[in-house]
């Protein structure tokens, strides 16, 4: 396999809030290769997208980031801003999941797409513009040309979310982050722009990190998972080890509430009881305890050991963050 563009090592996420210090990432990693897709999901509050915000460098001041982010062997946390301006946009992008507020409904979409590309790159007004035609009709907005005059307002929301995609891509970036890039779009549309997001990769060599709650979509497009919990790796391998290997319960009951076409439907799907905790309140033992399935059968050590990603015996990279010996069977 290539060498990573981008490795993540021991990443920590704590904020200073009013009641305290707040840890929302708490040593994570992980890894991604020119051309390829890695998919790090997780219920909301689980610390994936303060994660690709902390690799990007767009948290807030009250924020403090731990740990590595090398971007091509280059260490991003602790750069000052003008050198981490100067890589965002350009070596790496972000498409953010709500196109609407990505976009400013003052100016037109071209002029939109231009500037983000004369931030990098010292050209005309007229280039850039031509630049900004190039991709918006590369991630195709049918009539480009005349499209790059159009508000955000005159554009339908998968088209929107081309127009983002298309001010991502325009500096050419090496690694581009989706968070949740097709959350507020129906089936087809979100269908369309993941198609889009591959074929590009393929184009360029992109290296793509899916922020992701839907399982269908990382079945897809990931070639390697990440499974968020609490701030926390459950659970790290290739799509096929989740979908097929699945070693947290965790990871479990995110695919049992998955809708499937190859099984007869349920009255009603699966959901895993409970919330996950607020950060930080679990300070012993498991954090998924409270929510888990299995724990009666390990017993004590869920209450009072932190299990810390293993290596899945005979399965390579596989590696998941649990005391159950043997893989978990479904449990209804
Ligand atoms: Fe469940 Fe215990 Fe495994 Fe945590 S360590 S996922 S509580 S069995």
């Amino acid at each position: 396999m290539a060498d990573p563009i981008l490795e993540v090592h021991d990443l920590r996420v704590t904020f200073d809030t009013e009641g305290g210090l707040v840890p929302a990432v708490d040593g994570i990693d992980f890894a991604v290769a020119p051309g390829k897709t890695l998919a790090i999901v997780g219920e909301s509050g689980s610390g994936k997208s303060v994660s690709s915000a902390a690799v990007m460098g767009i948290l807030p001041s009250n924020a403090e980031v731990k740990g590595e982010v090398l971007l091509d062997g280059r260490e991003l946390v602790g750069l000052p801003d003008d050198e981490l301006r100067k890589i965002r946009g350009n070596d790496i992008a972000l498409v953010f999941q709500d196109a609407l507020s990505a976009l400013n409904p003052y100016y037109t979409v071209g002029w939109q797409v231009a500037e983000a590309y004369r931030l990098h790159h010292a050209v005309s007004k007229k280039a850039a513009f031509k630049r900004a035609v190039e991709l918006l009709d590369k991630v195709g907005i049918p009539d480009a040309a005349r499209r790059a005059k159009s508000y955000p307002h005159e554009f339908s929301g998968g088209m929107r979310q081309r127009v983002v995609i298309a001010m991502a891509l325009v500096n050419n970036p090496r690694v581009l982050i989706a968070d949740e890039p097709t959350t507020a779009l129906d089936v087809t549309v979100q269908a369309q722009i993941m198609q889009l997001l591959a074929d590009v990769q393929e184009e360029f060599g992109t290296a793509l990190v899916l922020i992701s709650h839907d399982l269908g979509v990382v079945a897809e497009v990931a070639d390697d998972v990440l499974v968020m919990y609490a701030g926390r790796a459950a659970e790290r391998g290739t799509v096929r080890d989740l979908f097929y290997r699945a070693a947290h319960p965790y990871s479990l009951g995110l695919l049992g509430a998955m809708p499937r076409i190859d099984v007869p439907p349920k009255p009603r799907l699966t959901t895993i009881p409970g919330s996950p905790p607020s950060p930080g309140s679990i300070k012993t033992g498991c954090p998924f305890q409270p929510r888990c399935a299995y724990t009666e059968r390990v017993g004590e050590r869920c209450i009072t050991e932190r299990p810390e990603l293993t290596p899945r015996p005979g399965e390579g990279d596989h590696e998941a963050a649990c005391h159950l010996g043997r893989r978990p069977e479904v449990v209804s």
